[in-house]
């Protein structure tokens, strides 16, 4: 790394790349922000759809294709991208070299397909920007060093690996270049009203990704947070605007000292929405013994490889609920009742097929009842909710899918306005 000058990682997702045309606007934006004397780590994503296309292509030659075929396939989507742009700056006159996860030591579990970045070296990335290269790594891939097969880190994993590199290499910040303008109080699609937020806090980011904003990887929000990195959620296409910054800082409620109901009222970041959820209802037939820790368990661990993080309750002595979407909910059904998971459960049932999971995102939540109250009647009058999940940063509103665009707005106007 060339000492005394600053380091940013900059991320560009699929549609930032999508085409030779947005790949050569992504060369010339490197090379600007290299030319104001900043080292760039540059993390990039498969062109456009590239990782369905391929997918797509996989599951024609087989309905089940190997796990470890189709990392090795997908990773070659990133790989195409990171040689491409590496080219464009060499036109642009500029040092540069492309790395794949595994060059650049981003070292996973074994989990192909979903796989957890344990660590990463990043020698390879150091000695080339001490050289005075920009570096551009493929996202979205790893290795294990345990089967010293290459993986990948679950779809959209290219946040994750920008702000993992960012985090262990030292940043200044993390740029993830988008095909959005940054964080909005709503999705605008469903809320024409709904505002870009200038900053946020962590704690509300991590909340939103998993309550199913499709902006930033949960798991990337989850490593920014806990690394304290300041990172920025942009439009690649107007590269020149402001984004949204989300930085460690609670502080950062700006809407804080700006609250006309005080300062101690709960604060309403923003809403987003899963549709297609329903509840997975397990009965073990009993609530203690080793039989149900395994199951559970079991139960627990496919989800994550399904990429589910669900609002779970039990319901009973014996009854655990997990609010899944319907697919998923299906496949556990089928893997619980073929005794995959360790003993087969007394009864499984899906229920409420086609519930939206709205999420309302703030903090506060529980010293402010009159908060809760309104979202409970903004709700009530917009749909008919059927399930309530209240904890500090979110609420968690289940309503039928078909209600749930009436109902974020009605909780948009109601907490937000
Ligand atoms: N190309 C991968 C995907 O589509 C990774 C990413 O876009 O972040 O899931
Ligand atoms: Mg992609």
């Amino acid at each position: 790394m060339i000492e005394d000058m600053e380091f940013v990682v900059q991320k560009y997702g699929g549609t930032s790349v999508g085409s030779l045309d947005r790949i050569r606007q992504v060369a010339d934006h490197v090379a600007s922000t290299r030319a104001q004397g900043v080292n760039v780590v540059v993390v990039v994503s498969a062109m456009g759809e590239q990782t369905d296309d391929l997918i797509a292509m996989a599951k024609e030659l087989s309905p089940n294709p190997p796990r470890r075929e189709v990392d090795m396939l997908l990773t070659a989507g990133e790989r195409v991208t990171m040689a491409l742009l590496s080219i464009a700056l060499h036109e642009r006159g500029l040092k540069s070299v492309s790395l794949t996860g595994s060059q650049s030591g981003i070292l996973t579990d074994e989990n192909h397909g979903n796989a957890r970045i344990e660590k990463i070296l990043g020698d390879r990335i150091r000695h080339a920007l001490s050289d005075g290269a920009i570096v551009i790594v493929a996202g979205f891939q790893g290795v294990s060093p345990k089967t010293k097969e290459v993986t990948t880190l679950g779809r959209g994993g290219s946040d994750l690996s920008a702000v993992a590199l960012a985090s262990v290499l030292g940043a200044s910040r993390c740029e993830l270049y988008k095909d959005v303008d940054g964080v909005f109080t709503a999705d605008p699609r469903i809320v024409p009203g709904a505002r870009k937020i200038a900053a946020m806090p962590w704690y509300a980011m991590s909340e939103l990704a998993w309550a199913g904003a499709g902006v930033l990887h949960a798991r990337a929000a989850h490593v920014a947070s806990r690394f304290g990195l300041a990172v920025e959620i942009r439009s690649s296409f107007k590269p020149q605007v402001r984004g949204t910054i989300v930085e460690p800082s609670t502080e950062l409620d700006v809407a804080m000292s700006t609250d006309k109901n005080g300062m101690e009222h709960a604060l309403v970041h923003a809403i987003t929405c899963k549709q297609h959820m329903c509840f997975l209802e397990v009965d073990t037939g009993t609530a203690e013994g080793d039989a149900t820790g395994n199951l559970h368990a079991g139960i627990l661990e496919s989800l994550w490889h399904h990429g589910e993080a669900p609002v779970i309750n039990q319901q009973s002595s014996g009854t655990m609920r997990f609010m899944v979407t319907v697919k998923t909910a299906g496949v556990i059904q089928s893997e619980l009742s073929a005794g995959r998971m360790g003993s087969v459960p007394k009864s499984t049932k899906i229920s409420l097929p086609g519930t939206a999971a709205i999420g309302v995102v703030g903090n506060g939540f529980l010293q402010s009842p009159e908060t809760v109250a309104k979202a409970m009647a903004a709700a009530r009058k917009a749909g008919t909710p059927v399930f309530w999940d209240v904890r500090n940063q979110v609420l968690t509103i289940g309503v039928k899918d078909e209600d749930s665009g009436a109902v974020v707005r009605a909780l948009h106007d109601a907490l937000i306005g």
